[in-house]
């Protein structure tokens, strides 16, 4: 399972994922829904811009999700988190909760993929500061995705 705001997909993202196809019989891609975190762009359509990146592999699902990544894990039976590291402040934050997810759910290990250095400094926060001002984001979201008309909203 590959957990993530993805508010929008990156090409980092997308990276991740095609790297991680060979070393997994499938892969989940769950948007979690966490009330904390304001997002930017509608759950309906971060779903639907991952599903259209993804739609000739079928071996890749798209779910949201609420509530802990362990349940979800558990729920579809998911025998591996999938994360992307890509500084060291990166590596910080993901030892902390793969340490307490691995303690609430031992059974499931926490997989990590480092990023390559084209997509070290992307992130979906820049995405989004970008779409906000108007420019143009299209190098930094996977190809085929138009997110531009969202902005006229
Ligand atoms: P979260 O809100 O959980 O940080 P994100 O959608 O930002 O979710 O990221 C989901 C996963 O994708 C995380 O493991 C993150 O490290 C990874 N990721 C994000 N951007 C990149 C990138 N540019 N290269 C590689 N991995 C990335």
């Amino acid at each position: 399972m590959f957990p993530g705001s993805f508010d929008p997909i990156t090409k980092g993202h997308e990276s991740i994922i095609l790297r991680a196809l060979p070393l997994f019989d499938k892969i989940i891609i769950a948007i979690g829904i966490n009330e904390q975190k304001k997002h930017f762009f509608p759950l309906s359509e971060r779903k639907k811009w991952i599903s259209k990146v993804f739609e000739d592999y079928p071996q890749i699902e798209v779910i949201t999700y609420e509530g802990l990544t362990v349940d979800v894990c558990k729920k579809m039976n998911a025998g591996f988190i999938l994360r992307g590291l890509r500084t060291s402040a990166d590596f910080e934050f993901e030892r902390s909760i793969g340490q307490v997810n691995k303690k609430m759910l031992p059974g499931v290990e926490t997989v990590f993929l480092l990023t390559t250095p084209e997509y070290t400094a992307l992130n979906s926060n820049i995405v989004r500061d970008i779409v906000r001002h108007g420019g143009d984001a299209t190098p930094f979201i996977p190809e085929g995705l138009d997110i531009s008309p969202y902005l006229l909203d």
